[in-house]
């Protein structure tokens, strides 16, 4: 009997001691690459990247705590430990999720913009903020982020100078691009075609290969002179099923379709995750069909 038990015993240990050995090779073997996921948080937005370095960034929350779960597929159990989230702007469906995460993670570094709103949300951002004790810093336009020796986020945007010049809260928010290699990523919040023209006029380098369609695919954003000046071969949209606006917008598509430029968006594909091996480009972790039409 006594020996059934001793088995028993054991075997739980090696199933467990298992466990962690697998882990443990599974997260360095993550080393070998860089991970960009549009993650499919319904109406909102939220990207998460891992650099080679393992360095866990995480660009918008999403409009509820859906973030948690899909942060706990990303990461290793164990890990609880963000390095950097970046506020593009005060609203909803951006920040009710990255609550959660400052409730639930620690965050070491906090990168939002200092536009304020009157919502009960803003005032829990200032207030976990504080007690957070994360480094946290104001963007402006110039200001660089190195992540490793081959990566690194540029903020475009928003220029400190103008912000109080700006009524419309979607148009503080953060733009940024992703260089990693040779590749670049630009990810730009919910700006309108004001600031997209402003950025234009400034000869800001907006040329990437990825572009985040701004403002979950609005007809407001997304400009003809801005497309053609990004000139990404990839756009993603991250919008809800059936959302209330209606995002995508029809001549949003149709302008993507005029410039030849491939779409994908969360409320086909769900997450869509981007890996890069070294120096080598981008490239779809699940390869799906990309759509013509
Ligand atoms: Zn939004």
């Amino acid at each position: 009997m006594r020996s059934i038990k001793r088995r028993i015993i054991l075997l739980l240990i090696l199933l467990v001691s298992n466990f962690f050995v697998w882990n443990a090779v599974y997260y360095y073997s993550q080393e070998e690459f860089t991970k960009v996921c549009f993650l499919d948080v319904g109406q909102g937005s939220a990207v998460f990247i891992k650099t080679e370095k393992n360095q866990q960034i995480l660009i918008d929350g999403g409009p509820d705590k859906k973030i948690l779960e899909k942060l706990s597929s990303e990461m290793p159990f164990w890990d609880h430990t963000i390095d950097l989230i970046i506020l593009t702007h005060p609203q909803k469906d951006h920040i009710y999720g990255l609550l959660e995460v400052l409730k639930n993670y620690q965050v070491k570094n906090i990168l939002w913009t200092g536009a304020k709103t009157d919502t009960s949300l803003f005032k829990q951002w200032q207030n976990l903020i504080k007690e957070e004790g994360a480094n946290v810093k104001i963007a402006d336009q110039g200001l660089k982020i190195y992540l490793t020796n081959n990566a690194y986020l540029s903020i475009l945007w928003p220029a400190q100078d103008f912000l109080q010049d700006i009524k419309e809260i979607n148009d503080t928010s953060i733009v940024s691009k992703f260089y990693s290699y040779q590749d670049t990523i630009l990810f730009t919040g919910d700006i309108t075609d004001k600031i997209e023209y402003n950025l234009i006029d400034q000869r800001i380098n907006l040329d990437s290969d990825i572009l985040q369609i701004p403002h979950h695919g609005s007809r407001y954003s997304s400009s003809d002179p801005f497309l053609s000046v990004v000139s990404p071969s990839l756009a993603v949209i991250s919008a809800g099923k059936n959302n209330k606006y209606k995002f995508p917008h029809q001549e949003v598509l149709e302008r993507l379709k005029k410039y030849d430029i491939k779409v994908l968006s969360t409320i086909n594909e769900g997450d869509i995750c981007l890996i890069q091996k070294k120096k080598k480009p981008f490239f779809l972790l699940s390869p799906m069909e990309l759509k013509e039409d």
